[in-house]
């Protein structure tokens, strides 16, 4: 194992007994509600988000999961952002930092309008992972260094069957996390088998 890889497998994360990961700063969001019918999470959806485009390293995307974003601040979240009300449970900033907004037992708004192979609604069922990023340009090692064991945390609380990119239960209407996001190192560095990961190896 080279010493950039030890470096990289030494966050270690474990989710607690009411869903939340310890090393995650906690930043609870109001936006939730309880999944539908005790529903348990199987699904790990992988999104990019950064507020405004491509702009890293500031407050707004925690601003926005707690409804505090300041809409007169920049021109697109005054035309894309007013009164809007999402959430995800995880975001993982450019710098590797985890930070959580909802319980992994609760059900978080960040697929919208998605569908699972004909499962709808995938907020019921998912956790949602918010990388700071954008479609335009590479991830850094150190989000994949925090997104691998948090991955494998949420894989050993939850009966976790499957990770999809948002746009592979958007499509046409989600594009994250985009073409720069490699999804066959995650499952490198996951080393979970292909089963896992649906939309990178074919369903037989
Ligand atoms: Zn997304």
């Amino acid at each position: 194992m080279s010493r950039h890889a030890q470096s990289a497998a030494s966050s270690v994360f474990s989710i607690d007994a009411q869903g939340w990961a310890d090393g995650a700063q906690r930043l609870a969001s109001p936006n939730f509600e309880a999944r539908p019918d005790g529903a348990t999470p199987t699904l790990i959806v992988v999104h990019n988000i950064s507020l405004p485009p491509d702009t890293f390293g500031g407050p707004e995307i925690a601003d926005l999961f707690l409804n505090r974003l300041d809409c007169d601040a920049h021109p697109y979240f005054d035309t894309y952002l007013r009164g809007v009300r999402v959430s995800a449970h995880f975001v993982i900033h450019r710098n590797g930092t985890l930070e959580q907004f909802v319980s992994c037992d609760e059900r978080a708004w960040h697929a919208g309008l998605s569908s699972f192979f004909g499962r709808e609604r995938c907020n019921d069922f998912s956790i949602g992972i918010e990388l700071e990023g954008s479609d335009t340009q590479p991830f850094e090692p150190a989000q994949y260094a925090t997104l691998a064991p948090l991955v494998r945390a949420i894989a050993a609380r939850y009966p976790i069957d499957a990770l999809a990119g948002h746009s592979d239960i958007a499509p046409g209407r989600k594009t994250d996390p985009g073409p720069h996001f490699d999804w066959a190192r995650l499952q490198r560095e996951t080393q979970l088998g292909d089963a896992f990961f649906p939309y990178l190896h074919a369903r037989t």
